[in-house]
């Protein structure tokens, strides 16, 4: 056990208290990759459990450049001035690679990093998209137990890492520009269809105006979709984070979202759609790295394939018999 780690109850004990040091640290065991950490890691989360959840999660997606980080820091001042307590994480797939598009440095966000009632934790990193959701959304629950009822997920608008914020958020809100060409123009439409509200970004001066007729686009594009499960009809906005016009409308939407999921049910349902869903998805994980990773398996899957390329054995064949030969591996 590495010196300086401290025991899981007083780990425990200090997140419930708001302790954001013991947090922090608590963080760092959970994105911790040694092998000694990760029973701790496991304490540290089912002490906490009970206590985390009460929290409304909030996903923020957006291309590069869009103002995210703009935007976050007026929106959680906002939220701050309400009385809340916010927590901002990321999952960021490409950090590793890129060193850090999102959330790389806190000068983004630096009013909010220095205020009491925020806490900004940059994303983990990780060599599977779902291992960094794990990290993620463990650390999501520590924030929560230690008070932060206000839960920003921050990613970029690439790749899967949507799906995965979507899957471990209540409300999902989208950030765009308005652009000179076709305003639907390079959204992919499931990230479109995933969005609870759309908030047109840089709607000051001279983009006033082409910010409203997009505006207008999103709203016809987003009746499209079929009505959403959850009761709530996407709503689209015009802000400008720079100039702090905006913002305060996305809060009050989001606070009616709360309303009208709290009524119907939604809420709980989904939370609880989502808790199995995040066994689910790892027990997939951890299935198919079991299976690729067993020497014996990979040595038949490359004769297989040559099998497979001389019609010896058909691909369907040969899956069933690749399958079969590790159950009977087990
Ligand atoms: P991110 O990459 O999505 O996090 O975007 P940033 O927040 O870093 O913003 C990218 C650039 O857009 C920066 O130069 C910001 O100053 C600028 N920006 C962000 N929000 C606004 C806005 O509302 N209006 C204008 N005009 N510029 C903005």
């Amino acid at each position: 056990k590495p010196k300086n780690r401290l025991s899981a109850q007083a780990y425990i004990d200090g997140i419930l208290k708001g302790d954001r040091v013991i947090l922090s640290r608590a963080i760092t065991v959970i994105e911790s990759q040694l092998e000694s950490d990760k029973n701790l890691a496991k304490e540290i989360i089912q002490g906490i459990l009970p206590a985390s959840g009460k929290s409304i999660r909030i996903g923020i997606t957006g291309v590069p450049g869009v103002g995210k980080s703009t935007f976050i820091e007026a929106f959680g001042k906002h939220i701050i001035s309400e009385g809340h307590q916010v927590a901002i994480l990321s999952i960021d797939p490409s950090s590793q690679r890129s060193k850090g598009s999102i959330l790389g440095d806190k000068t983004r966000m630096e009013e909010l990093a220095n205020r009491e009632e925020a806490y900004i934790r940059p994303s983990a990193s990780g060599d599977t998209l779902g291992g960094v959701a794990n990290k993620t959304g463990e650390t999501m629950l520590l924030c929560e137990a230690a008070g932060y009822d206000v839960i920003l997920i921050e990613t970029v608008g690439v790749g899967q890492s949507e799906t995965a914020v979507h899957g471990m958020t209540d409300f999902f809100l989208l950030l765009m520009l308005a652009g000179a060409g076709d305003e639907l123009q390079g959204i992919k439409k499931g990230i479109m269809e995933m969005a609870d509200m759309v908030v047109i970004n840089k709607a000051d001066g001279e983009n006033i105006k082409m910010s409203e007729m997009a505006k207008l686009q999103y709203q016809n594009a987003l009746h499209i979709f079929p009505q959403s499960e959850s009761g709530w009809t996407p709503v689209v906005s015009t802000a400008s984070a720079i100039k702090n016009i905006g913002i305060e409308t996305v809060w009050n939407e989001i606070k009616k979202f709360k309303k009208v999921v709290d009524e119907n049910g939604y809420f709980e349902k989904n939370r609880n759609y989502q808790k199995i869903q995040w066994m689910y998805n790892n027990i997939n994980e951890e299935l198919k790295s079991l299976f690729y990773k067993s020497p014996h398996i990979v040595q038949h899957l490359s004769k297989l394939e040559k099998d497979i390329l001389s019609s010896k054995i058909s691909p369907v064949k040969a899956s069933q018999k690749i399958i079969e030969e590790f159950k009977n591996s087990l």
